[in-house]
């Protein structure tokens, strides 16, 4: 298939932008990209999907989020971090039913098509089930078990049992094609250094990815202090547990020895812009962990606390919050977060043919519809896509050359069933 379009944004390192370009897929990678008469020339015969006024835009990647969370949209408003976990989300977590938990997981996927994200990074209990969810929706990600050193717990009755089912997912989705997974330590106030350590030894054991809460709030931060005599980060560092493989999500408060162990273990930050403001955490320096040579994404931290899962809407803000929190409207410019989230969320994802159209790269893309009045004139399509769209622009996305999105057709997911799922959602949360 070749895909024509007004524009193509293909995030290469020169930043290229083609006007009047198309897109060659085949074998669920692009094939070729450049301008339209020239690739059209190169594949004769191959069906054309002509999108006209549109801009076809690497997908997006959400690289922290927790997509049971979904159940939880709206429940529990303007409350503090600490408090909201406590008194509205543990509890609720402690009684999951694997089946509405898959169900939760697919609503959140329904949005993420719908608006143009391909990839995330979840973070999650009984992830048995957003694998079979995301294998069924036909996204890309990684799939993080989240641990705690509390036990019982809705994982496992012990750590063994917990380790044994993560054990059992690693060995049922090795060599998928589109997801993988992480093994996921909750945050440093949740786990002690054996937990850890445990957590990076099954890691390595299972070629999973490694990633966790990092450094969110200054509590989180002064109690590390008291309870280990360390911040997050040097902590965390001193147990030799960040490597390559590593994200950290939120990373608000972090300083300049932060970043360097950051930029020295070749770890990845992922910032949560509504998450972070909404709770009032604070803004991530990330105009600072750029310059730091850190890799920067971003991600959505899940419905429960953002409220949206919806990535354009979140590359958006960290624009703007970059621009606030430095006072520079010259900081955090509409290319760098476009950057963050495409090719900073490939980091964190750990795949380097994610997050730009290039040839051989994954054929992970939408295209957002230019014809509305909120999107026109376009003077510089990677402007619009970042300070105008809302999402609810997109009008394709497609993974590994797989159309899951089209003109209001969900392709992979029976939407119908979302909506009544998410009803029964309501009825348990309450
Ligand atoms: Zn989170």
């Amino acid at each position: 298939m070749v895909y024509t379009a007004d524009w193509i944004v293909v995030q290469d390192d020169a930043r290229t932008v083609v006007e009047h370009g198309a897109l060659a897929v085949a074998d669920g990678r692009v094939a070729d990209v450049g301008p339209a008469a020239a690739v059209l020339a190169r594949h004769p015969g191959e069906p054309v999907s002509a999108l006209g006024e549109a801009a076809i835009l690497p997908g997006l990647v959400d690289a922290h989020t927790h997509v049971p969370m979904s159940a939880m949209r709206g429940l529990a408003e303007d409350k503090e971090l600490f408090a909201w976990l406590h008194e509205d989300v543990f509890p609720r977590e402690a009684r999951w039913e694997p089946r509405l938990l898959r169900a939760a997981a697919e609503l959140s996927f329904a949005e993420m098509v719908r608006t143009g994200c391909t990839a995330f990074y979840d973070m999650y209990m009984l992830q048995e089930n957003v694998f079979a969810a995301a294998d069924a929706a036909g996204l890309r990600g990684v799939v993080g078990e989240n641990v705690v050193r509390f036990f019982p717990q809705l994982g496992g009755a012990t750590r063994d049992a917990l380790f044994g089912r993560i054990r059992d997912n690693a060995a049922a989705w090795r060599g998928h094609p589109r997801l993988r997974g992480a093994v996921a330590p909750h945050a440093v106030y949740t786990t002690d250094p054996e937990t850890l350590h445990a957590c990076r030894d099954l890691a390595d054991e299972t070629g999973w990815l490694f990633g966790m809460h990092m450094s969110e709030t200054r509590k989180e931060t002064a109690d590390c202090l008291a309870e280990r005599g360390l911040r997050p980060i040097p902590y965390c560092d001193s147990l030799g547990i960040l490597r390559a493989d590593t994200a950290l999500f939120h990373c608000v408060d972090v300083d300049d020895a932060d970043l360097a162990i950051l930029r020295g273990r070749g770890c990845t930050a992922v910032q949560n812009p509504a998450s972070n403001m909404k709770l009032a955490s604070g803004a991530a320096p990330v105009q600072r962990m750029l310059d730091a040579g850190v890799p920067v994404a971003i991600g959505t931290d899940g419905p429960a606390s953002n409220n949206a899962q919806n990535m354009l809407r979140e590359t958006w803000l960290a624009a703007l919050l970059g621009k606030l929190s430095t006072g520079d409207p010259t900081a955090l410019r509409a290319q760098t977060a476009l950057d963050m989230a495409t090719r900073g969320g490939a980091a964190a994802i750990g795949d380097p043919l994610a997050g730009r159209l290039e040839p051989g790269c994954h054929a992970d893309f939408f295209a957002l519809d230019l014809r509305g009045p909120g999107m026109l004139p376009v003077h510089d399509v990677v402007s619009s896509a970042v300070y105008s769209a809302t999402g609810l622009e997109n009008r394709l996305t497609v993974v590994a050359g797989r159309e899951l999105y089209r003109d209001g057709e969900w392709l992979s997911i029976d939407v119908e069933r979302v909506r009544a799922s998410a009803r029964q959602l309501r009825d348990w949360a309450r």
